[in-house]
């Protein structure tokens, strides 16, 4: 079996990008056969980013009551938030004590913010966290307690992966063949979808449409979205557009050459917004009314939870209590 591994940060409201780039490609390959998958909401990762608890426990139950509208079956998958797993911070420390600090000091997500800095004029650390630093091995943690082979990822986690390859070639070199070396997947036909200002759409960069938004204040974003000054009648280019690249992501490929086919010939910007518009509500309506439900029901969405923590338990706690036993620390039984 082949298992496949994915977690969501809990740093604010799910976008449509978190919907078509992670969960909707998710929760289809969950559904292949010889597959096991394990999908968490990545709540020490947000503490990373953001140091406002109401901001962590809001999101926390947005991204769960997401995946469980999209269709998520609990049955088949491991489910769980990270942090109902302690073995994943205790398997952090013994990954980090056998981690090289200038691998670590590489790390794209670190570079930039020291890079950032420098390029201001200010102290090279202003404001970066150790947990920015240790990000990596946090994560590295996350994939090796389940043995994943696969992790989908963006462009951008590549390196992330690599590192978590190293961490635990460098651990089985020294300590014996414990951890399963995991693989970065990258699906070509998962685009990384644009936000309102045509950066990538991020929970950090505050240019979300966000998933379950009402139809009013969906119309609204799709209308902000930035466009060219092309008049109606004027041809439109379909590259680096990010309303097209939206639109292809909610439609077949029928559609999507139909849209090409209509920029081309000069469809006016607000007729493409409404059409736009239309794809993802019918997209999105069905799970909508799912979600509204869900999220009136926190104790609901908690006692699943649980019971993922519990799965995914059974499986970390003995796998822990290996590694242990591995570095010299007592042996638990
Ligand atoms: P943050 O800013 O907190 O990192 P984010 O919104 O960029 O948040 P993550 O929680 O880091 O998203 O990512 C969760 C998943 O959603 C990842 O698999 C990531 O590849 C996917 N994802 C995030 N943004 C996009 C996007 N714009 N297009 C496609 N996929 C995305």
């Amino acid at each position: 079996v082949k298992r496949i591994l994915t977690g969501i940060t809990t740093s604010g409201t799910p976008h449509l990008g978190n919907y078509a780039g992670a969960i909707r490609p998710a929760i289809e390959a969950s559904r292949q056969p010889g597959s096991e998958s394990f999908y968490f909401l990545a709540d020490y990762h947000s503490l990373i980013k953001t140091s406002d608890p109401e901001r962590v426990q809001r999101s926390t139950l947005e991204i769960a009551a997401t995946w469980l509208a999209a269709g998520l079956d609990t049955d088949r998958v491991w489910f769980y938030r990270q942090s109902d797993i302690p073995e994943i911070p205790e398997l952090t420390w013994l990954l980090t004590c056998n981690a090289g600090k200038g691998l670590l000091n590489r790390a794209h997500a670190y570079k930039a913010a020291v890079d950032k800095n420098v390029a201001d004029g200010e102290d090279p650390d202003a404001g970066v966290n150790m947990g920015l630093f240790m990000y990596p091995v946090l994560m590295a943690a996350d994939i090796l307690m389940f043995k994943a082979h696969s992790v989908p990822v963006g462009r951008d986690q590549i390196q992330h992966i690599e590192m978590a390859r190293d961490i635990a070639a460098r651990f089985n070199h020294q300590y014996g063949e414990h951890f399963t070396l995991p693989e970065a997947a990258i699906d070509e036909s998962v685009a990384t979808l644009p936000g309102l200002d045509g950066r990538k759409m991020s929970k950090s960069y505050d240019n979300t449409i966000p998933l379950f938004a009402s139809s009013a204040v969906m119309k609204k974003a799709i209308a902000s979205i930035v466009t060219d000054s092309r008049a109606p009648g004027e041809p439109k280019e379909t590259e680096g557009s990010a309303l097209f690249q939206l639109y292809q992501a909610f439609s077949t490929p029928a559609e999507a050459a139909a849209m090409r086919d209509a920029f081309a010939a000069g469809i006016a910007w607000g007729e493409a917004k409404q059409a736009l518009f239309e794809r993802i509500e019918a997209a999105v309506a069905p799970m909508r009314e799912r979600y509204e439900t869900l999220i009136a029901q926190p104790a609901l969405i908690e006692e699943k939870l649980h019971e993922g923590a519990a799965k995914a338990r059974a499986i970390a706690t003995p796998f822990l209590a290996e590694i242990r036993h591995a570095v010299g620390l007592r042996r638990l039984d």
